[in-house]
Formats: C-alpha cells, sequence, structure tokens
C-alpha cells in the first residue's frame, strides 16, 4: 500500500497521459504532494521529483507532436478548401455548359418547328418568303437570296451580293454565308444570306443556320419536283414552250394587270408559212425538227418578262407586256428576218421556211384581252393573204 501511495503520482501521471488527458500532470503533482505528506522519505522525493521531470519530458512531446497535427490538420483543411473551390469552379463551368446546351436544344427545336411549317407549303415561291421570315426571325437576316441549279432560279430578298454556287459546305466569305442545299451527293441549290455582325464569328450560328437549311432540303426538293411537274403540263414537249391552256390563263392575268395599272401590252402571233409542205417533202420527223428551231428562234429573241407559248400546230403567239407598239413592230421585223435566214438541218437537207406575223395592242385595238387577241390573228390572217413572210398590224379599218 505505501508503495503504491508513493508510485501514484507516476502511474496517474503514465494513466493520464497515455489517455490523452492534458491535466494529468497536475493530477500527477497533487498526487506527489499527498505522497510527501503522508509519507516523508527520501524516496517519496526522488519518485516525485522523477515524476514531474517525466511529466515535462512528455508533455513537452506532446505538445510538440500536437503542433505538428495542428500544423498537419491547417494543411489537410487548405487542400480541402482547395479542392472545394475547384469542385465549385467545376460545377459553376457544367452548369454553364447546361444552360447554353438548354439554349441550342432550343433553338435547335425552335429550327425544327420552322422547318416543318415551312415544309407543309409545296410552292417554292411561297416557301421561299416563309424561309425569309423565318431568317429573319430566328437570325436578324434581312438579305437573302435562294438559287435552285434545275431550271437557274432565283429567289431573292433584298439581296445584292453574289452566290457562292461552288459551297459545298458551309462558307462564310465577306459577311456572306453560303449554304449549300442538298441531298447527299445531289446538290440542287445554294442559300445565301447576310450575316448580321452580331453573328459573324459566331460558330453556333453557323450551326444553326445550317441545321435549319439542312431541315428544309427535303421540302425545297419536293416543291422543285412539283414546280417541274407543273411546268411539263403547262409546257408543249417538242417545243419547250407554254401550251395554249396556260397561255390563255396568263392572258386574262396580264389584262388584269393592265387594267389595275393604266397598262398596255402586245400580241404577236406568228404561224409558218406552207409548212404542211415540210412534212409532205421531207417527213413528219422533219417538220418536227423545224418547229423545234422556229421556236428556239422565237424563245431567243424575247425578253424573260415575255410570254411565248405554242398556240397551235405550227402557229405561235407571244404577249409582250408594257411594249411600245412601234417598237414590238420591229422586234417582229427582226424574228421574221431570223426565220428566213435559218438554214435547218435536217439529215443530209437543209430546210428553210418563213413565217407570217399578226400584232395586236391593248388597249388601243381593243380594251378586252380576247378581242386583242382575235384582231392579232386577222393581222396574221392578212399577212398570209397578201403573200406571207410578212409582219402585219391590225388596223381597225382592216
Ligand atoms: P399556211 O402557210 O397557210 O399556214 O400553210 P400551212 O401548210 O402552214 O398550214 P396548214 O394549216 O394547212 O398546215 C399546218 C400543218 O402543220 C398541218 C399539220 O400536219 C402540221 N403540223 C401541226 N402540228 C405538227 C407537229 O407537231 N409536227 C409536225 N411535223 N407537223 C405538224
Ligand atoms: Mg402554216
Ligand atoms: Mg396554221
Amino acid at each position: 500500500m505505501e508503495k503504491l501511495i508513493i508510485f501514484s503520482p507516476l502511474i496517474v501521471f503514465i494513466i493520464g497521459y497515455n489517455a490523452g488527458i492534458n491535466f494529468s500532470r497536475i493530477f500527477a503533482a497533487l498526487f506527489s504532494v499527498c505522497a510527501v505528506i503522508f509519507y516523508t522519505s527520501h524516496l517519496v522525493v526522488i519518485v516525485t521529483i522523477l515524476t514531474l521531470c517525466l511529466a515535462e519530458f512528455f508533455l513537452e512531446k506532446f505538445h510538440r507532436n500536437m503542433k505538428s497535427l495542428r500544423r498537419l490538420f491547417n494543411d489537410k483543411l487548405r487542400d480541402l478548401v482547395d479542392e472545394l473551390s475547384e469542385i465549385k469552379k467545376d460545377s459553376d463551368t457544367t452548369k454553364l455548359a447546361l444552360t447554353t446546351n438548354e439554349k441550342v436544344i432550343k433553338n435547335i427545336l425552335h429550327i425544327y418547328e420552322l422547318s416543318k411549317d415551312i415544309a407543309t407549303y409545296i410552292d417554292l415561291e411561297k416557301m421561299f418568303l416563309l424561309i425569309v421570315q423565318s431568317l429573319d426571325q430566328q437570325f436578324t437576316i434581312k438579305d437573302v437570296v435562294m438559287k435552285i441549279f434545275d431550271g437557274n432560279k432565283i429567289f431573292k430578298k433584298g439581296a445584292t451580293f453574289d452566290i457562292d454556287e461552288t459551297a459545298k459546305i458551309p462558307k462564310i466569305s465577306k459577311n456572306i454565308i453560303h449554304l449549300p442545299m442538298n441531298i447527299g451527293d445531289n446538290y440542287f441549290g445554294v442559300l445565301s444570306a447576310k450575316i448580321p455582325p452580331l453573328f459573324e464569328k459566331d460558330a453556333e450560328f453557323v450551326n444553326e443556320i445550317s441545321a435549319f437549311v439542312e431541315e428544309l432540303n427535303p421540302a425545297v426538293q419536293r416543291a422543285i419536283l412539283y414546280l417541274k411537274v407543273e411546268e411539263m403540263s403547262r409546257t408543249d414537249g417538242l417545243t419547250g414552250l407554254y401550251r395554249r391552256g396556260y397561255f390563255n390563263e396568263r392572258l386574262k392575268e396580264e389584262e388584269l394587270r393592265a387594267k389595275r395599272s393604266n397598262g398596255r401590252f402586245s400580241i404577236l402571233m406568228m404561224d409558218i408559212d406552207h409548212f404542211k409542205k415540210v412534212n409532205d417533202t421531207y417527213g413528219h420527223q422533219a417538220g418536227d425538227t423545224v418547229l423545234k428551231t422556229v421556236a428556239e428562234i422565237l424563245k431567243n429573241s424575247i425578253y424573260e418578262t415575255d410570254f411565248a407559248a405554242r398556240y397551235g400546230g405550227e402557229e405561235f403567239v407571244v404577249i409582250f407586256p408594257k411594249t411600245d407598239p412601234d417598237g414590238l413592230k420591229i422586234k417582229a421585223e427582226k424574228i421574221r428576218q431570223k426565220i428566213q435566214d435559218s438554214e435547218i438541218t435536217v439529215g443530209l437537207e437543209k430546210i428553210k421556211v418563213t413565217a407570217s406575223f399578226g400584232i395586236a395592242h391593248y388597249p388601243k385595238d381593243s380594251q378586252v384581252a380576247e378581242e386583242v387577241l382575235r384582231c392579232a390573228d386577222m393581222s396574221l390572217y392578212k399577212s398570209k393573204q397578201t403573200g406571207r413572210n410578212k409582219v402585219t398590224e391590225f388596223e381597225k379599218t382592216s
């Protein structure tokens, strides 16, 4: 018991220290004082001094450990804070990417909706107007040109720039974007648009507008096909000129336009002279070649705004909008001369033909389009009667 009391400060300190109790030195000191009080001996003093020395030594070590632990803890904490800020940065970037993606998806969905609406149209002209409207709405693009290679059709809205027909991928040059219109390797057109300054260097914009055109391609191609079928039903297979039925429609339209704008138009009728003889002499096929050649001469002699049709077998008719009557007489003379001068080669034969012409004018000769047509026919008849191969202008007294 005596020994237990004597060594109690040492035991208390060891137990306290191992248990991590910071006050073990104080407890040990208290026990030492008690031991000295109860047993005044050299041994107690030695044990007490030893205990206190040990306590000092271990506590010093304990503090040093604590210090390095604290440093370690601080380092770890700093690392953790750094890591946390990295994670936060990453999450911000992800959040930004997500919002951008959301915007892109929204835009693409909108583009898809727009193109779906446009695809419900079959008329190329209307379709183009809707394309322009959508481009304005989506990208604030105002100047657009669409060229369809087949038939060289050009649709324009406010644009004055040239189209890059060679574009096989979206191409930007001098603020103009050229977007090829294709399905696979079939490049059937180009859509060119002036880019607003805001989008000049925006890759996202190029992606979106390309997606828009890509979405439209099948619909545009369908409309081209429809137009072709419609044109085919309107045009004569042999000469490529419009048929009589479509001519009659156009004549009515021209009459309405002239009435509305107080304008004028002229009608030219032309009939190949003694054509029956051509057929009889050289055969029907040779006759067909002659018809084709004469139609070609006629087509090449008029403006795109004029409208030529095959009215009957070897009879042709042209509407000349807003034409000066005197100028038309000269033009008809030139066409007559060209036909007379041309040598049509069929096999080994060289065929020469002439044609007779009749001209009448709206509203000079009549204010009814059909009547003007009749006047032109009457003038043609007069040409035939007075020797053929000539141009006759309608005269009221005739
Ligand atoms: P005219 O100078 O009075 O006009 O005499 P013409 O022989 O030209 O007139 P006519 O009306 O007597 O004959 C027209 C001929 O045109 C009769 C027809 O066989 C021929 N014809 C009509 N359509 C075609 C066609 O598509 N191909 C060919 N080869 N001949 C045609
Ligand atoms: Mg004839
Ligand atoms: Mg005839």
